[in-house]
């Protein structure tokens, strides 16, 4: 359902350092700067959006969005509005991709409006949600960013730049591993309760 917006209108501050929301047409703001000096991630206020490098259109955030495609046809994304991407802000695991966006569901609403489709089904993926709120929770303790993800599977992460201090991430990481996970269980649960979660698959259908 389209909602009202406030009478002094956000794209007021639209220009050219904030661009106008491939989703909504709302200017993003900055957000955060990302891991390893890779410049800085802009997010829109109204849909929630993120965007981690030049942003383009609609249609380039669709494309950037059917990446998540998974075998039984749903498409999966991790959550920029979720408990995790919230609470652990630059540590966020989500962050680290070789993608341009990061959705919210209600971007993903707006995003596929676009092309006459609407979401009719969302399912948790809790696995890949608890792994994230670890790991992000990890990150806010390490030099590198999703230092074990990227070690054990084909997450991308930034090493530290020097020795000794990718040697203590992994100290920190080992040491840490267990009572995070602890911590990061009933967070999840907590989020998932809310509609936080920090991953979801989405069914769309035409409309
Ligand atoms: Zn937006």
């Amino acid at each position: 359902m389209e909602v009202d917006l406030p009478k002094v209108p956000l794209e007021a501050g639209l220009g050219p350092e904030n661009p106008p929301c491939p989703a909504c047409g709302e200017p993003l703001f900055p957000w955060l700067e990302l891991p390893g000096g890779k410049g800085l991630a802009r997010r829109c206020e109204a849909c929630g959006l993120g965007v981690l490098a030049e942003t383009g259109d609609s249609g380039m955030a669709l494309t950037d969005f059917d990446l998540g495609r998974t075998d039984d046809g749903l498409i999966a994304f991790d959550n920029r509005a979720s408990f995790q991407a919230s609470l652990t802000g630059a540590g966020w695991a989500g962050l680290e991709t070789e993608r341009s966006y990061r959705f919210t569901p209600e971007a993903v609403a707006r995003l596929v409006a676009f092309r006459d489709q609407k979401v009719v089904g969302r399912k948790l993926a809790f696995g890949r949600s608890l792994i994230g709120m670890w790991q992000s929770a990890i990150n806010t303790f390490t030099f590198g960013h999703n230092v074990a993800l990227g070690t054990l599977g084909d997450t991308p992460s930034v090493e530290a730049d020097r020795a000794w201090k990718r040697a203590l991430d992994w100290f920190i990481t080992v040491v840490l591993a267990v009572p995070v996970f602890i911590l990061a269980l009933p967070l999840e649960a907590l989020a998932t309760l809310v509609g936080r979660a920090g991953c979801y698959r989405v069914e769309l259908e035409v409309l």
